[in-house]
């Protein structure tokens, strides 16, 4: 286990975009980022989990609890 594989596929990646704007999403970490709004999307199974309601949006801490 090198965990140097991205998590999806380059191919998958192009077509993706933010349900938001409409904008194509780059690749962060094991997450993707909308340049756009600033969404970020995880990516569960190799399956992006492109939902508004799912997105962890800028600003918006996620609380430490
Ligand atoms: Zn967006």
């Amino acid at each position: 286990m090198s965990g140097a594989n991205p998590p999806i596929s380059s191919e998958l990646l192009e077509i993706l975009a933010c349900p938001a704007c409409k904008t194509s999403v780059k690749l962060d970490g094991d997450r993707l980022v909308c340049d756009s709004c600033g969404r970020r999307y995880r990516i569960e199974n190799g399956i992006p989990i492109m939902l508004i309601d799912e997105a962890e949006q800028p600003g918006s801490v996620p609380s430490d609890s």
